[in-house]
């Protein structure tokens, strides 16, 4: 309520400025300032896809809304129009390992030659760049951690939207459990996934949130990312 009230008081402020100045006075405390915005990340994992990532990206854009995606190497051939489009549209790319092989307990030269293959595919389409990683199904062990070069990205909303390839029951299962700072998981591996994920931007935009990617996120609530480190939101629940 304190802060509430403060901004009120800085807005009467604003306006008595105004009002002195005369009608050319900038205000000094613009709108955007006063208001909360509540911020959120988009994730797509398995992509890109030809049937399905560009259809996702025009939703993206016409909303205004950023994600990240979460590349699979072996997929990116063919589809390097669409890796391009993600970066020129404002996206942050990363890395979902070469072939979507599960990392945990694998010999430290596997997880290099998933992630570097990869990273060297992105590379040639965007140039250099520190493309964040994020291990199929979320896992690693706790000594793996420090094979990686780049922030690990884990997610804090999940409504298995793989599983439920419904619509309306992946939009509601989001909407049910998003709060401002959350990383949430998704697939543009199905249309049903590329629909929810519009949905829920439509109905989260409305209610005052703004889509950022991963790497803006963490910058918006004050987190500095590490190699290494594994991110779930920006409550920093994960080490
Ligand atoms: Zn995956």
């Amino acid at each position: 309520m304190r802060t509430q009230r403060a901004a009120f008081l800085g807005i009467m402020a604003a306006a008595l400025l105004i009002c002195c100045r005369g009608k050319d006075a900038v205000p000094a405390v613009a709108p955007a300032e006063i208001s909360e915005t509540k911020y959120v990340a988009l994730t797509f994992d398995d992509g890109p896809r030809a049937c399905t990532t560009g259809r996702l990206l025009d939703g993206l854009r016409e909303r205004g809304a950023s994600a990240t995606f979460f590349l699979i190497g072996q997929q990116i051939a063919g589809n390097e129009e669409l890796v391009c489009r993600m970066k020129d549209e404002g996206h942050q790319v990363g890395n979902h390992t070469w072939d979507h092989v599960k990392l945990q307990g694998i010999s430290p030269a596997v997880v290099s030659e998933e992630i570097s293959r990869t990273d060297n595919a992105i590379r040639d389409i965007l140039g250099d760049g520190t493309y964040w990683v994020r291990p199929p199904y979320g896992l690693l062990n706790k000594n793996q951690y420090c094979c990686f070069s780049t922030p690990l990205v884990h997610w804090s909303v999940d409504p298995e939207d793989w599983k439920l390839k419904n619509t309306q029951k992946v939009t509601a299962a989001v909407l049910k459990k998003v709060q401002p700072g959350d990383i949430i998981l998704l697939h543009d591996a199905y249309q049903t996934s590329v629909d929810a994920a519009l949905q829920i931007v439509d109905t989260l935009e409305a209610e005052g949130y703004e889509f950022v990617t991963v790497k803006e996120l963490l910058a918006l609530y004050g987190v500095t990312p590490q190699a290494g480190k594994f991110y779930t939101d920006t409550r920093e629940k994960a080490g």
